[in-house]
Formats: C-alpha cells, sequence, structure tokens
C-alpha cells in the first residue's frame, strides 16, 4: 500500500491552496468537522479498505493498493 500526492501538479496545488484558505479541512466539503479534517475520514476509511484503490475526494492524494 503506498499513498501519493497527485502527479498532476495543477489539480495538487489547488487542493493545497484551498486547505490553507480553510485551515486544513476539506475544500470540498462544507462542513467542519474532525471527520473533514484532511486526511478526511472517508479517505482514512479508504485507506483502511484493502479493496480500495484511487483518489481521495478531492484528489490530492492517491492510494495504491
Ligand atoms: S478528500 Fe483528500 S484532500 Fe480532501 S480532506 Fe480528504 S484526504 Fe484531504
Amino acid at each position: 500500500m503506498r499513498i501519493r500526492v497527485n502527479e498532476n501538479k495543477e489539480i495538487a496545488d489547488m487542493v493545497k491552496e484551498g486547505l490553507e484558505q480553510t485551515g486544513g479541512y476539506c475544500p470540498c466539503r462544507r462542513e467542519r468537522t474532525p471527520d473533514t479534517k484532511c486526511m478526511c475520514k472517508e479517505f482514512r476509511d479508504q485507506i483502511a479498505d484493502p479493496d480500495f484503490e484511487g483518489f481521495c475526494h478531492c484528489q490530492l492524494y492517491y492510494k495504491e493498493k
């Protein structure tokens, strides 16, 4: 299992900028709760799922199996 940052620098920079503006909360979501703090619960659950491979919701990170 490996987690990497999206090689598409344009997307990665855009999401990182969004995270800076929200103070670390997912820029793709409205709610600001511990579950939406990057890395958000959704992605943490996807990391824990042995069958999941793919991008997180914002496409900043990619999980390889
Ligand atoms: S979707 Fe990705 S960038 Fe957005 S909070 Fe979750 S892990 Fe971070």
